[in-house]
């Protein structure tokens, strides 16, 4: 069972762009945009879209920008197979949590109680290059690998659905936070959120917008305090060590960055 589990994970490995790193990785990328897309429609069948016309389009506007920065930036790696299947969709949900997410399959949400500290157009990219990194480096695919791995002993997501659906669905619920107290997305690792700040800022940067604003705005919402949900929890990473990290890969980012 043990080797079992241990050949799985040795076979079962993707790479992060970017970065490169090595995960964990038990689902297709396929599954995956199928769960993502019924729980995407779950959310927003739930949720009230904004009626401020402005303020969608700008959502619309940077994701769609954002979008072809990490279009652009994957086909410059050979690594398109990162957006195998993915329906790109960006809405702003009236709500005064301060959040934002991406699910796997381009499958974006700005909640309204976010763009006062946003404060701009600019300020929406740091946070749309930030989730959707998430997204494109596959953190809750892997998040979602390793409780499958504790809680059913790795079987493969394709296997799982079909013995197990009802189990899977809870587990993507868990990995994603779907239906908890947060609304959506659990904090990530620091790992995984530091791993999203350095590709958000190169996609941000591809995508026209200025990198160096987003330590600025990670300031703005370290000021926040303890009011901040936890994908935005000043302990993931602690905000001294964003903030220092942001500057140290903004050399990186720079070289990316063309005025628009
Ligand atoms: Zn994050």
């Amino acid at each position: 069972m043990i080797l079992g589990a241990m050949a799985l994970m040795l076979a079962a490995c993707a790479t992060v762009p970017l970065t490169g790193r090595r995960q964990l990785s038990l689902i297709s990328d396929s599954q995956m945009n199928t769960l993502s897309f019924q729980q995407y429609d779950q959310v927003l069948s739930e949720s009230q879209l904004s009626t401020n016309a402005r303020q969608t389009a700008m959502i619309k506007k940077v994701g769609s920008r954002i979008e072809k920065a990490v279009e652009e930036y994957l086909a410059q790696q050979g690594q398109m197979s990162h957006i195998d299947g993915y329906d790109w969709e960006f809405n702003l949900i009236e709500s005064d949590q301060v959040n934002a997410w991406c699910m796997p399959g381009g499958k974006v949400a700005f909640y309204t109680g976010i763009l006062p500290i946003c404060e701009d157009e600019t300020g929406v990219a740091v946070v749309m290059g930030h989730e959707i990194a998430h997204a494109i480096a596959e953190h809750g695919a892997e998040r979602m690998s390793h409780s499958m791995m504790v809680q059913m002993g790795g079987m493969a997501l394709d296997e799982a659905v079909k013995n197990e659906p009802e189990e899977t669905r809870v587990l993507y619920n868990q990995a994603f936070a779907i239906g908890s107290q947060y609304g959506a997305m659990l904090p990530f690792s620091r790992q995984h959120e530091s791993e999203a700040d350095r590709m958000g800022l190169v996609f941000m940067a591809m995508a026209g917008y200025n990198p160096r604003e987003a330590p600025v705005f990670w300031q703005r919402m370290a000021a926040l305090g303890g009011e901040k949900p936890p994908e935005f929890m000043s302990t993931h990473p602690a905000d001294d060590t964003r903030v220092r990290q942001l500057n140290e890969w903004m050399p990186e980012a720079l070289t990316y960055y063309q005025e628009k």
